[in-house]
């Protein structure tokens, strides 16, 4: 081929045109549009028009190459998981019904600390396939093992994440492989995975800062990221404020008067581009710094309800905080639906305020909240809202497409409270990122389900194996 004819066949590739029409589209824009039955253009990676679908029709049908009738269907902005554990999915199962320490020291770190660059990749893939499936097309990974792994993945499978790696510097009790990092050495592989693997795969991958926890970090790693992360303009990622004890660690070691988030605005930590993950345990001044600041927090329903305790979410969002959503790991969750987040954020948060003000409160955080915290927040979150987080035009074409017409979300009186109070992730049929279809019809595009699930059972097996975990036997088994 003619250097000439590449180039050629390139911009053909960029003027591609896709036109979805027949839906309602829930927007997510600034003015909160949804249109009844609307039309949709997308231009190589990009949406280039959305409106009515009689308008869209008559300006752009017989410019386009794919002309899509998704009459019935309901389309979503890209959903965002902020919180991810990507290296944990193997690890599903390990650590029920465990206590805190057990879940850390006997199975996470073990499990973690034994986990190959391959194991990795596969652990990736098969959470990936998970998140598609629930409409996932942008995550932010909390920090794990093998960024290369992770990379090679989120490459393949089409999707778009904030990659970090698994952070610690200091801490009783590590994995030996762990303790023997400097403070020099983490900081040093992530700039090295930054430059490796920042704005690559189209310009779906980033390289995040990632710090696990205070409990193993010092204040040096702390001052270090925070500056590293300025210079290269990107998020600094961090479990922040998960238990009690942690509050109290930090106010005994760091003498401040309360816990993790009034030590690191002492240390002047608290940033924009910092994702607080959990943020359970902040009491009313520690939301004003988060509020000032411009800090970014993740909640993950699920999780903090087995493991943590009710996070102020009403008050975060009631002080202008970005509050997001996120499934945490698979051993902490075990589902890795946002879909059942939304569900679970709602509900949890609408119950809470009987610890507030002794009754439920039905109001509270209500469907079109619940959307927008998995979508434009989540997208404020990741520090990535000017390409995605709604439907407008100019934005990356990230979409999902819904289908209501079965038994969890029939009939259809108001379509915002069905897509948060009964859609399924089995309502989810197809998924598109960055402009191509990454799901369609429930099929996974550019893996094979089947062979990532064997990889995934025959993967999980060794490495459980290799980090010497037994789990106790549950009931009789005969
Ligand atoms: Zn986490």
């Amino acid at each position: 081929m003619e250097p000439g004819e590449k180039k050629k066949e390139k911009e053909e590739e960029k003027m591609v045109m896709t036109v979805l029409h027949g839906a309602v589209i829930i927007t997510m824009d600034d003015q909160n549009r949804v249109f009844k039955d609307g039309g949709l253009v997308i231009e190589h990676d990009t949406i280039k028009a959305i409106g009515h679908s009689s308008q869209i029709l008559a300006q752009f049908s017989h410019l386009a190459h794919h002309l899509v009738d998704l009459t019935g269907h309901i389309l979503l902005p890209g959903l965002i998981n902020t919180h991810v554990h990507t290296s944990q999915q193997l690890g599903r199962g390990i650590a029920d019904d465990v206590d805190l320490m057990t879940w850390l020291h006997d199975r996470i770190w073990p499990y973690e600390s034994n986990m190959t660059e391959h194991d990795s990749y596969i652990s990736t893939l098969l959470c990936g396939i998970e998140l598609i499936h629930s409409g996932v097309t942008c995550f932010a990974e909390a920090g794990g093992q093998h960024v290369s792994g992770m990379a090679r993945a989120i490459s393949l499978l089409g999707m778009r994440a904030c990659l970090a790696e698994s952070i610690m510097d200091s801490g009783n009790g590590l994995p030996s492989s762990w303790a023997a990092r400097t403070t020099h050495d983490c900081l040093q592989s992530q700039k090295d995975n930054y430059n490796k693997y920042h704005n690559t795969a189209d310009g779906r991958i980033r390289v995040w800062f990632g710090i696990r926890q205070i409990m193993n970090s010092s204040q040096q790693l702390l001052l270090e990221t925070r500056d590293a992360a300025a210079q290269l303009r990107t998020g600094i990622h961090m479990h922040v404020a998960e238990i009690p004890y942690e509050n109290q660690l930090v106010m005994d070691v760091h003498k401040v008067n309360h816990g993790t988030v009034t030590y690191l605005e002492k240390i002047d930590f608290l940033q924009k581009n910092l994702l607080a993950a959990h943020s359970v345990w902040l009491h009313d001044n520690e939301i004003s710094l988060f509020s000032r600041a411009g800090v970014k927090v993740s909640h993950c329903p699920a999780s903090a309800m087995r493991m943590l305790g009710f996070a102020p979410v009403r008050e975060m969002l009631g002080a202008g905080i970005c509050v997001s959503l996120g499934t945490d790991g698979a051993p902490s969750n075990n589902r890795m639906s946002i879909v059942d987040e939304m569900y679970l954020a709602s509900l949890i948060n609408k119950g809470r305020e009987v610890y507030n003000s002794g009754n439920t409160d039905p109001t509270a955080l209500p469907a079109e909240t619940i959307l927008r915290m998995a979508t434009a927040n989540g997208a404020k979150s990741v520090l990535w809202d000017d390409e995605i987080g709604s439907l407008a035009v100019g934005k990356k074409a990230d979409i999902v497409v819904v289908n209501p017409w079965s038994w969890p979300m029939v009939p259809v009186h108001d379509w915002v409270s069905n897509i948060v109070y009964c859609m399924r992730t089995e309502n989810v049929v197809s998924v598109m990122c960055n402009g191509l279809w990454i799901m369609k019809d429930k099929k996974i595009m550019n893996v094979d389900e089947e062979e990532v699930i064997l990889n995934a059972k025959e993967a999980s097996a060794e490495l459980v194996k290799r980090a010497g975990i037994t789990l106790p036997t549950r009931m009789n088994v005969i």
